[in-house]
């Protein structure tokens, strides 16, 4: 089976994880700051803040936001759950803005109709999350000018998009955010295994995530209370989580990033073959808009044929090796939202997406002879 994404480790990192297994350090060692310093210069932020994965992430940069009951969070019905249950693990309320028909990211003319509604009826959004999905960057200039009219702030969830770029800046710089999320899992496109960092500009913001990465407790005598405090002291300020990522996973992360920019160039370039090569048929290919790098996490086609249903479709290639996924089924659409009180029906625009939407594999060490493969049978298949 070509598999619809792939994790590459090389011997550099394993010798990076072997180095960190033998020194004295497993957790809370050397690794983690020098992982943060490593993706902070990467993305041109401040300030970043690693944690266990990218839905820890989320739910500390809520909570250093503010976020709590009575609030109420915005993101899209196209992402994985993670995106939404943040909002829910802070007592908050989630709701959901339409994505737009031709690049499946937040749609803006929904989010400004949804925030005029919700001004007039005193229910305006604390958090905004688009999603930046399969890498391609969302209008942010837009969504940060209303966030000033509006006054809400803004996570990006860049959990597909590290080595993106967005108006030739690198996404994670948070020139249009408050604060942006990145996953390290596997599936992603650089990995430490579990893992994930929220990057920001604003110090105050990156104080909060820190102590809530860590039980809420402290040692940094600049941060305690208690002033001219004894060498053993330690202070709890808030309360706060084990969201802490090991050294070895930091290793492998800087380890991996080291051959960032390779594998988006890889995976533009495969994304640029599959454009050619899937022309004239019955399905649509993905849209890059001007000003945009996508870091192409996903390559993401629509079934518009007249003779096959998704599900043959994806069966047909399935059943031929072809390793495709579906991403993603409408978070409102989920058992769980919807005893929440969304309903099917309640955003059309995702669910028709949802409807024909198929990703195909696309991963950097994927050779020509498997790309080559995955066109004939997609070429077969709608035969
Ligand atoms: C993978 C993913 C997450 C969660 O990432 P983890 O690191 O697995 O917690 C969140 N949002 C989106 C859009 C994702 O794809």
């Amino acid at each position: 089976m070509i598999p619809y994404g792939k994790q590459e480790i090389t011997q550099q990192d394993i010798d990076a994880v072997l180095g960190v297994l033998l020194s004295d350090f497993l957790t809370q060692g050397p690794q983690v700051p020098k992982f943060e310093e490593a993706i902070r210069h990467k993305v041109e932020a401040e300030s970043a803040v690693a944690v266990n994965s990218a839905t820890s992430a989320l739910h500390i940069a809520c909570l250093a936001l503010g976020v709590g009951r009575g609030d109420s969070v915005w993101t899209v019905p196209i992402s994985f759950v993670a995106s939404a249950n943040c909002a829910l693990y802070c007592g908050a309320k989630i709701d959901f803005v339409e994505v737009d028909t031709t690049t499946y990211n937040m749609s803006i003319s929904s989010l400004k109709e949804k925030l005029e509604y919700a001004a007039k009826n005193n229910c305006l959004p604390k958090v905004v999350i688009p999603v930046h999905l399969s890498g391609l960057p969302c209008d942010m200039k837009a969504i940060s000018m209303l966030s000033k009219e509006y006054d809400f702030s803004i996570i990006e969830d860049a959990s597909h998009a590290i080595g993106a770029s967005y108006e030739h800046e690198p996404v994670g710089n948070c020139r249009y955010s408050d604060i942006t999320v990145f996953s390290f899992h596997p599936v992603k496109i650089i990995t430490t295994a579990e893992g994930g960092i929220a990057t920001t500009n604003n110090l105050d913001l990156a104080k909060k995530m820190r102590l809530l990465r860590s039980h809420g407790v402290t040692r940094d005598p600049e941060l305690l209370q208690k002033k001219g405090a004894e060498g053993w002291y330690y202070e709890q300020q808030i309360l706060g989580f084990n969201y802490r990522m090991t050294d070895m996973q930091a290793a492998l992360g800087v380890s991996q990033l080291e051959r960032l920019e390779k594998v988006v160039e890889k995976r533009n370039y495969l994304a640029r073959r599959y454009d050619e090569l899937l022309q004239n048929l019955e399905i649509e290919l993905p849209l890059i808009p001007e000003d945009s790098y996508s870091s192409f996490h996903l390559y993401i086609i629509r079934l518009k044929s007249s003779k096959l249903s998704r599900m043959e479709f994806f069966n047909y290639l399935r059943e031929s090796g072809v390793g495709v996924n579906i991403h993603y089924i409408p978070i409102h659409t989920q058992p769980y939202y919807k005893q929440l009180g969304f309903q099917v029906g309640d955003f059309p625009v995702s669910e028709e997406y949802y409807d024909d939407a198929v990703s195909i594999p696309l991963f950097h060490t994927m050779t020509l002879g498997q790309q080559d493969r995955v066109i004939e049978v997609i070429k077969e298949a709608l035969k």
